[in-house]
């Protein structure tokens, strides 16, 4: 792939490394493809970042043909700066893209898009503990017209963020609610996609659970509202009697990198891993019998969250005395690691930019 490059005139302002939040800055550049059906993906560039033109009938404001993919590039020690994992987001995109009836980006196209940026803004991605480059691979139809149809026009693009420790001070738990009403994915739905029309769907829950002090949704699936699936943008991880319970991910749970990580370290760890459906009655008996000993969430962006409280109907129970567990920790220590060049990467997960 032949990517073009365009200078930017004037650079920004780069932000102070220790008050970067979350999704607050983005940098100087951007990664544009453009994909027609005649001439399929061409037009591969760099350019400064900015507003794009988007014509009032553009399909995706009105058909939410969109996906998107997270990842992130950390600084080692020695200054090196690296991905994680970069092909599972390259291949995850493309099954959602299938799904969406949306063109593939092909993987090796994707990982050098990514690399390519990453290496334009080196001088972005900080160097502060914890903190990281946040890399937002998205794709949208971009063809005018109305009428639902598989469009004919779509844009790929890379955006990056400068995003700050996750955990100011430590892990900290947080409270969960588990929504028993409205639900996130079915069956032949789109739950195991990224895309933006599942979050659309997904911030009634988010609402409610805020109002009743809570930070965040456990989801059910939407046949039965049954069986625990996962919470907002990650995915929930239970340990149970010692053995480690997660939701399968077949067609409705987003099948996570960071949830595919953990799981390979759990079992070499030697820990029983349960890809099975769990039934929300089981979970809050297991908790009032005193054997859920720890549940977390795992994702990009915060890697693991531990949590302190689980909220269903009336049901409340407290895990692990509020407290982040003992595993929770190691495995948050060991992927961590791993991200940041602190310790060695015998998966080979890690992809050097430069
Ligand atoms: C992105 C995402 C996750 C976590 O995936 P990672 O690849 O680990 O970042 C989990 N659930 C949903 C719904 C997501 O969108």
């Amino acid at each position: 792939m032949e990517i073009r490059f365009e200078k930017r005139e004037q650079l920004k302002e780069k932000p102070d490394q220790s008050n970067l939040g979350f999704g607050k800055y983005i940098t100087d550049y951007m990664f544009i493809c453009d994909w027609s059906k005649d001439q399929g993906w061409h037009d591969a560039r760099i350019v400064p970042e900015g507003p794009i033109e988007m014509d009032p009938a553009c399909m995706v404001l009105h058909y939410a043909q969109e996906t998107f993919e997270g990842l992130k590039a950390y600084r080692t020690k020695e200054g090196k700066i690296q991905l994680f994992r970069p092909e599972m987001n390259a291949k995850r995109m493309i099954r959602s893209n299938e799904r969406l009836c949306m063109p593939g980006f092909p993987v090796e196209d994707f990982v050098e898009a990514v690399k390519a940026i990453v290496e334009v803004e080196k001088d972005w991605v900080p160097s502060e503990p914890d903190t990281s480059l946040y890399i937002r691979p998205y794709m949208f139809a971009t063809e005018s017209a109305l009428g639902v149809h598989m469009a004919s026009s779509y844009k790929f693009m890379i955006i990056c963020s400068p995003v700050g420790a996750y955990y100011a001070s430590g892990l900290d738990p947080v409270k969960i609610m588990v929504e028993d009403e409205l639900v996130r994915a079915v069956a032949g739905g789109t739950g195991f996609t990224k895309c933006g029309g599942n979050y659309a769907g997904s911030i009634a829950g988010q609402v409610k659970a805020e109002k009743l002090g809570y930070e965040q949704v456990l989801w059910l699936d939407g046949n039965e509202r049954r069986y625990v699936e996962e919470v907002g943008s990650m995915n929930i991880m239970f340990k149970i009697d010692g053995e480690i319970w997660t939701a399968p991910t077949e067609g409705t749970v987003l099948p996570g990198v960071t949830r595919d990580s953990m799981l390979h370290i759990l079992k070499d760890w030697g820990y029983t891993v349960r890809e099975e459906r769990l039934a929300i009655d089981d979970l809050m008996r297991f908790a009032h019998e005193g054997k859920l000993e720890e549940v977390f969430g795992t994702g990009t962006a915060a890697v693991i969250s531990p949590v302190g409280e689980l909220r269903y109907k009336d049901d409340v129970v407290v895990i692990n005395d509020n407290k982040t567990g003992e595993l929770t920790q190691k495995l948050y220590d060991t992927l961590t690691g791993i991200q940041w060049g602190k310790i060695a990467d015998d998966y080979n997960w890690t992809v050097e930019v430069c």
